[in-house]
């Protein structure tokens, strides 16, 4: 190794999605980062086209949901198979749809974000080795030819599917594949879809487009009778035959500028986390497109865990609060593929049992308004709630809605001039302790604490004292606390005043 040798708080391997939200999170609340990219330029790879309701309120809570939306179309259902519909309209979101729009703009505005707050992003650099010790993290990595060293007290993997961070610690991926020689390309079409998303499926395949937004298409198709290895797709007048008889319509696909093929794997590390090493987004968990939920789970997860990993770095993090990360991604991620599984294998439907599971599950689906309203929640991330301990207050791991607030302190420069809303005072990346009273508590903890109260005295929160994390979800709860089991409930989650 050369004797270069940069050292910085948290590195943060790959600028995916997963790896630009983690990193735009820590460098707001201070933290110094690097993302090391192998890549040499951005990305134009764009795989996702689906940015689900929480997802969005997430990115709201970063001030860029406005921003995307206006990149995007919204659909206020989404078509799972056949005529299986998860209806988003009657979501208890400000964004009760999914929003249709290329990867890249997701990745753009998480990039512009992340560098506008201080992160260092770095491309044309491999990571090939780490090692760890008690206090930090050393990688490896090849630039230029030459091998050098980058030194932080963290790092997390979110290098993707074929993770070399995971590797290097040697955390096996375990799972298997799911479909096989699935056939992307981005065409022009002569006809334009009538429905922003078109999808399709016969006894012999699938297929869907969807627009870019500028004129081009992606379209996806596969037929099982169809063998193509990674990597080497059919011709465009193959690729357009197989869409016309999935779709039942020819659209005149034509120009293709680009066009693969990929297959699906199902896979979930056990682990995602190894001493100072944490993994996150497709590096942790990949299963099949189907239900758009991917790079939604990615950013999930970066944000649980940025501000668990900015308190640590700022030293009021116990270890067990690190330790969450794993207990609350995983189960999700583990839920993700068994929904994401269920859906393509429906979709993929050959033999006559299966085919007759699908059959009794579309008309199920259709008629009762409570699998409806579940799969809502499901696949728009709206339902996640985290595990609290028995005895806790019910709101207790749950998402919190965009309550409105009064009383916001501390606007941002580049915030609102006056928060009033719950989604906004998380942009300083701090909690929020939402009350009728009692807001002096938190004093000590002004540097980690933002406190309100709720716009309506009179509503359902009038007595309850609520201490939400700067991931949105509610950490603790209780009605007419006193001031003694507040502060105490304060000192748990925020660590002793004037730690850091
Ligand atoms: C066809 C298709 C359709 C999809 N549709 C959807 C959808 O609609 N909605 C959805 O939510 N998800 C979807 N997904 C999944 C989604 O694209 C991924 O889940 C998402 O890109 C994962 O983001 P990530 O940041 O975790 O990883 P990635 O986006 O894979 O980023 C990893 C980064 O790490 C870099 N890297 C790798 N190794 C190294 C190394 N050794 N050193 C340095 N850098 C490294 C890579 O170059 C890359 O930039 C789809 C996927 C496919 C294939």
């Amino acid at each position: 190794m050369t004797a270069k040798q940069t050292v910085t708080d948290v590195l943060i391997v790959g600028a995916g999605p997963t790896g630009l939200l983690l990193a735009g999170d820590l460098a707001t609340a201070g933290v110094r980062v690097t993302v090391l990219e192998k890549r040499g330029t951005e990305s134009n790879l764009t795989r996702a086209f689906a940015v689900h309701a929480r997802s969005l309120e997430m990115l709201d809570a970063r001030g860029l949901a406005d921003d995307l939306i206006a990149t995007g179309r919204p659909l206020g259902s989404l078509r799972l198979f056949d005529k299986v519909r998860v209806d988003l309209s009657n979501l208890p979101t400000r964004f009760p749809f999914v929003l249709i729009t290329p990867q890249s703009n997701t990745e753009r505005l998480l990039q512009e974000r992340a560098e506008k707050a201080g992160a260092t992003i770095l491309r044309g650099v491999e990571v090939t080795g780490l090692r760890q010790d008690a206090e930090g993290v050393t990688l490896e990595a090849r630039e230029d030819g030459r091998t050098t060293g980058y030194r932080a007290r963290y790092a997390v993997g979110t290098d993707g599917v074929h993770s070399t961070v995971r590797d290097l610690l040697g955390i096996p991926f375990p799972g298997e594949s799911v479909v096989n020689s699935v056939v992307l390309a981005d065409v022009r079409l002569e006809r334009e879809p009538a429905e922003v998303i078109t999808v399709g499926a016969t006894e012999d395949g699938f297929a869907f487009l969807a627009p870019f937004g500028d004129g081009w298409y992606r379209v996806i198709a596969w037929d099982r009778h169809e063998q193509h290895p990674d990597g080497t797709p059919p011709p465009l007048e193959r690729i357009a035959e197989l869409t016309r008889n999935t779709l039942g319509q020819d659209y005149g696909l034509h120009d293709a500028r680009w066009s693969s093929t990929f297959h699906s794997d199902e896979r979930q590390a056990p682990n995602y986390r190894s001493g100072r090493v944490f993994l996150a987004g497709d590096a942790a968990h990949c299963h099949s497109p189907a239900g758009g939920q991917g790079m939604n789970t990615g950013l999930q997860d970066a944000a649980n865990l940025s501000w668990k990993l900015a308190a640590a770095v700022q030293g009021w993090a116990t270890d067990a609060l690190l330790d969450t990360y794993q207990t609350e991604r995983h189960p999700v991620g583990k839920a993700v593929l068994r929904s994401s599984g269920a859906l393509v294998r429906l979709a993929l439907a050959h033999s006559a049992p299966t085919r007759a599971l699908r059959g009794a599950l579309t008309t199920i689906a259709e008629h009762l308004d409570v699998v409806a309203t579940r799969g809502a929640k499901l696949v728009s991330g709206i339902g996640i709630r985290y595990a609290a301990p028995k005895d806790a207050h019910p709101l207790a791991g749950r998402r919190v809605p965009d309550l409105r607030l009064t009383g916001l302190e501390e606007p941002r420069e580049d915030g609102p001039a006056s928060p009033e809303r719950l989604y906004e005072a998380l942009r300083g990346g701090k909690f929020v302790l939402v009350s009728n009273d009692e807001l002096s508590a938190a004093d000590p903890w002004a540097d980690r604490v933002v406190t309100a109260a709720p716009a309506d005295p009179h509503g359902k929160l009038r007595d309850t004292v609520l201490l939400i994390r700067p991931d949105g979800y509610a950490a603790w709860a209780a009605v007419d606390p006193g001031r003694g089991e507040l502060r105490a409930a304060l000192a748990h989650w925020l660590g002793t005043p004037g730690d850091n």
